[in-house]
């Protein structure tokens, strides 16, 4: 078991400068010291601050209860805006569960150095970094601390050369313990995060639990999706309602957040990714597919939003 020690990714040769070169804006919060902050301090925000202003949206998928599907939904949010032809990052910081590695076939893979820090693995064009590839062996249960928690996501922000990104989707643990707060607090403007549940009541609280988490940190909730609602089936592919429905819907209307769709429960999800294939690649003509993507379209559709205020 790997006991409470402070993660030591390997480091590219440019990784420790801390030299900001990603704009040549006097006005950036990069460019000046902080009164009280120390030179450590300050050549870590340099650096975790001018990769993070290389990439343009950076979303959070969230959810109150684990199971419910939001490594699954993450994943092909991701690949869903790669088809869309964004240049995409995935990043899973599911320190005690990294299940990214496997949804996306990347199980075992060793990872290289750049002059610009460790080089995340690529999944057909997305760049992915996942606790996962830096564990010896994947049955490696990891017991850290808060705050050494909190170094390894700084870490995986900072020293991986995720260069230029439209979107950089991360994959948080359920519950809003310390990986969702840590991410939400070394993210300064993050675009927002997606919340994902299940349909039946039981979910609700937590839901209600991760959006008023999102709240309190001024983290937008750009809608909720509601996962494993009804049953896809295999054959003719219309959807039953096996259990109720509905759930994440009414959570949203009442919370007053977008709801961004609603995904039924099929075979094919759970064997693609076992497979490491994303749903939304290995059946892109599938009607669950096109909910996949009309999930995206609200987030796309921020994308005309904030170039609008660019210009
Ligand atoms: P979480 O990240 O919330 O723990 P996962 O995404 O790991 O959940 O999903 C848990 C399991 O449920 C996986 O085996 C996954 O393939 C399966 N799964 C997720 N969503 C669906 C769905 N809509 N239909 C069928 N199986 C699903």
């Amino acid at each position: 078991m790997k006991q409470e020690k402070p993660m030591t990714m390997p480091q590219g040769e440019g990784a420790s400068t801390g030299a900001c070169d990603a704009c040549g804006n006097k006005e950036c919060s990069a460019a000046s010291r902080r009164g009280g902050e120390t030179d450590r301090e300050f050549a870590e925000r340099r650096r975790l601050e001018s990769r993070l202003c290389r990439i343009r949206r950076k979303i959070v998928v969230l959810s109150g209860k684990g199971g419910v599907g939001k490594s699954t939904v993450a994943v092909n949010i991701a690949a869903a805006l790669h088809a869309a032809g964004r240049r995409v990052g995935l990043l899973d910081v599911d320190i005690h569960g990294p299940s990214v590695p496997t949804m996306l076939g990347l199980e075992g893979i060793t990872l290289g150095n750049g002059p610009d820090g460790l080089l995340p693995a690529d999944a057909g064009g997305i760049a992915v970094m996942s606790l996962g590839f830096l564990l010896p062996h994947p049955d490696e249960a990891v017991i850290w601390r808060g705050p050494l928690k909190m170094g390894a996501i700084k870490q995986f922000l900072m020293d991986v050369a995720w260069g230029d990104l439209d979107w950089l989707v991360i994959d948080s643990p359920p519950g809003t313990g310390d990986e969702p707060l840590s991410v939400c607090q070394l993210i300064p403007g993050i675009t927002g995060a997606v919340i994902v549940t299940t349909p039946q009541k039981v979910a609700a609280v937590d839901v209600r639990k991760s959006i008023t988490f999102c709240r309190r940190l001024g983290v937008p909730v750009l809608g909720v999706v509601e996962n494993m609602s009804g049953f896809a089936c295999p054959k003719c592919g219309e959807v039953s309602a096996i259990f109720s429905r509905g759930g994440g819907h009414g959570i949203a209307e009442g919370m007053k957040v977008p709801f961004l769709g609603a995904i039924p429960i099929d075979p094919a999800i759970v064997a693609s990714g076992d497979e490491g294939r994303p749903y939304v690649r290995a059946f892109a003509a599938s009607p669950t597919a096109a909910v996949m993507r009309g999930i995206i379209a609200s987030l796309l559709a921020l994308e005309a939003g904030t170039d609008a205020k660019r210009k």
